[in-house]
């Protein structure tokens, strides 16, 4: 039964399952990198494996590919990359370039069950989690067309909500015969699943950005309903002693929204709870969509957080909205969900749907 894709697995973990096989393991890296150094994707071309051994191997496990089956190209050269699943569903990919150090943004999740209540892949709730081979594919399918620099884990999705597969794939994006990344490189973003955040940083060493887009427990208790388990001060405290790569800082993404989080007391309390963490921050102003409640912030308001981050010697970057014209931007990817309805959302004054299932 070819039930077994090879790009589920990690290194280690093909290392274990060659090994099984009465294998040696250092076929391991020998199958990896035909597959992920020199994009093959029959184990009739991997030629230094014997015949016998490839046979085994075919009929044994699968190697899956992904197709991009649209690619829309913005205005600013951002490009979306639609990727339709096995089974039916859809999610999107966003590459970012940027004088030749191009960022690719990809998803984890079909959806997302964290329910913020500015985001529009949130407001579908969650289909399901990608598997390993689905986030990893999502890159080998992009760097077909163009070389990636960094890779941000900012697409459809909360990765820490799918930590398993995120790590794997992780690993595979970081191996040294694998997709060879700098694990400088790699950035994973989160709402603040605290748990999970302890022991991704425990498993992998990777760069991490947590999106705080408010300051006060009320809030983003409001906008974002995990703040609800974990508040300010248990997030703040978990990114005091999250382990980065060497001299390498905490990405604070903060979502300005009209009225809502932009003035400039947010930005005073926002100085003062990232105090003591080395960090750098994003600014994003909120992108509208369809239906939103939200409105994006002025110009004046932006500039006024801005600078008053600088002031205080931040390292600060205002997130251009790149792609908006082609629903690229931050918070504007939906995959199509098809069969899908949004959930109906409330506005800032009442309550936020919560999955509980999630907040257990
Ligand atoms: N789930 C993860 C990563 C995906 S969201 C997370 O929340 O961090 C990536 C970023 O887009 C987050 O910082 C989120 O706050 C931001 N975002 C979501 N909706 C947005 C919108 N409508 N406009 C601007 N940014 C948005
Ligand atoms: Fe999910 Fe992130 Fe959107 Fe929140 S902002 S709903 S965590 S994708």
């Amino acid at each position: 039964m070819k039930n077994v894709d090879i790009k589920n697995f990690t290194i280690e973990e093909l290392e274990g399952f060659l090994q099984g096989l009465g294998k040696e393991t250092y076929r391991a890296k020998q199958i990896f990198k035909w597959i992920y150094q020199k994009d093959v994707n029959s184990f009739e071309e991997m030629t230094n494996l014997s015949r016998d051994f490839r046979e085994d191997l075919a009929a044994r496990t699968w190697i899956s590919t992904l197709a991009p089956e649209v690619v829309e190209v913005s205005a600013d050269g951002t490009r979306k990359f639609l990727f339709r699943l096995a089974d039916g569903s859809a999610i999107e990919s966003v590459l970012i370039p940027d004088e030749g150090r191009n960022t690719l943004c990809v998803s984890s999740q079909v959806g997302c069950a964290m329910g913020c209540g500015f985001c529009l892949t949130g407001s579908f709730g969650l289909q399901r989690n990608l598997s390993c081979a689905e986030i990893v594919n999502q890159v080998c399918a992009v760097r077909q067309t163009a070389e990636i620099r960094n890779i941000v884990f900012m697409g459809m999705g909360e990765p820490l909500a799918n930590l398993e597969n995120v790590i794997r794939a992780v690993k595979i994006l970081i191996c040294p015969d694998g997709l060879q990344f700098s694990n400088r490189r790699v950035t994973v973003s989160t709402a603040g699943l605290l748990p999970e955040m302890a022991l991704m940083g425990k498993r992998v060493t990777v760069n991490l950005a947590v999106s705080l887009n408010a300051t006060t427990d009320a809030q983003r208790d409001q906008l974002m309903p995990i703040n609800r388990k974990y508040p300010l001060k248990a997030l703040m405290d978990a990114c005091r002693t999250f382990p980065l790569p060497s001299r390498r800082m905490i990405t604070f993404e903060y979502v300005l929204i009209k009225d809502v989080n932009d003035s400039l007391d947010d930005a005073k309390r926002f100085v003062k709870l990232i105090h003591e963490i080395p960090s750098k921050v994003n600014l994003i102003p909120f992108n509208e969509y369809e239906g939103c409640s939200f409105k994006g912030p002025g110009q004046d308001s932006i500039d006024r957080f801005h600078s008053y981050l600088l002031g205080k010697h931040i390292t600060v970057i205002t997130r251009s909205s790149r792609g908006a014209d082609i629903s690229a931007a931050c918070g504007q990817l939906r995959g199509k969900i098809e069969g899908q309805k949004r959930a109906s959302r409330e506005s800032l004054d009442t309550d936020l749907p919560i999955d509980h299932n999630l907040l257990r």
